[in-house]
């Protein structure tokens, strides 16, 4: 079992809200953000875990059954792999990018197996581990993100991103809608969530202890709301 000794540490806020200090914030609790949190946590960094629904249940897979690119690996089965994903798509992908999702995805699927996902056998009893019960694996996934000692906030939408003094997002904040919920009958929760990167930066937090020189709050956040809101994603190499 994955266990880790270093928590996101709550520091002192404003009252009605909460501050964290953290190596990675990670915004989403989808199969990406949560993966990145275990694997942060695992490296033994302090991690928060931020998701404008419940972790678990929110994103596209949780409430889906997904298909997942498994082949074992052996070369000549791999090599088919790829040569029938080129001619899908043509021959616009880069191989160096198939093999290492080919890669990543059996090493995590295995992992998942050995985590106690309920992979199904064929008629000679061979794990079929090429799709994913939405559900199921995103309630393990919460499970073990939890387990690795990741600080999860749900029900609390990243609204903006926080930047240091030279302009490197280093933090978000945003609201814990379920306390905000608690306006109506007492008074505001809004919520400061923050992060350091995870090169250790001095004094990155706003109204924290240590708060000098200050993150700078910042609307950086549309680019990515508009991008959320497109709902298509496309792939686009890092270069031009
Ligand atoms: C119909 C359908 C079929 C699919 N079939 C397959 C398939 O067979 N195989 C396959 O590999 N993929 C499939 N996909 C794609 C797959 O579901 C996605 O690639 C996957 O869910 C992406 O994971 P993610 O963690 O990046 O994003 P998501 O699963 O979308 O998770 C994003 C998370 O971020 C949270 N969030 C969003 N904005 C904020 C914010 N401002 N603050 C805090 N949290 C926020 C959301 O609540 C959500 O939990 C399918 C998708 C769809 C819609």
């Amino acid at each position: 079992m994955t266990t880790q000794s270093h928590r996101a540490e709550r520091v002192s806020a404003p009252a009605g809200s909460v501050e964290f200090d953290a190596d990675v914030l990670v915004l989403g609790g989808g199969p990406a953000g949560t993966w990145a949190a275990v694997s942060a946590a695992e490296r033994g960094a302090r991690v928060v875990l931020a998701d404008k629904g419940f972790c678990g249940t929110s994103g596209a897979t949780a409430a889906a059954g997904t298909g997942v690119w498994y082949v074992d690996p052996d070369p000549a089965l791999r090599e088919a792999a790829m040569a029938d994903r080129e001619k899908l798509g043509g021959y616009l992908q880069d191989r160096r990018w198939m093999a290492r999702v080919l890669d990543r995805t059996y090493q995590q699927s295995n992992r998942l197996a050995d985590w106690g996902y309920p992979y199904p056998t064929d008629d000679r009893g061979k794990p079929q581990r090429n799709s994913l019960q939405g559900p199921e694996y995103m309630r393990l996934m919460r499970k073990r993100t939890k387990q690795a000692g990741v600080t999860i906030l749900d029900h609390s939408p990243a609204l903006e991103l926080l930047v240091d003094d030279d302009g490197a997002v280093a933090g978000a904040s945003g609201e814990r809608r379920q306390k905000r919920e608690e306006r109506h009958h007492r008074q505001s929760r809004k919520s400061r969530i923050a992060a350091q990167p995870a090169e250790p930066v001095p004094n990155v937090l706003p109204n924290a202890l240590h708060a000098s020189p200050p993150l700078t709050p910042v609307r950086v956040s549309a680019a990515a709301q508009r991008r959320q809101l497109s709902f298509a994603t496309i792939l686009e190499p890092a270069h031009g």
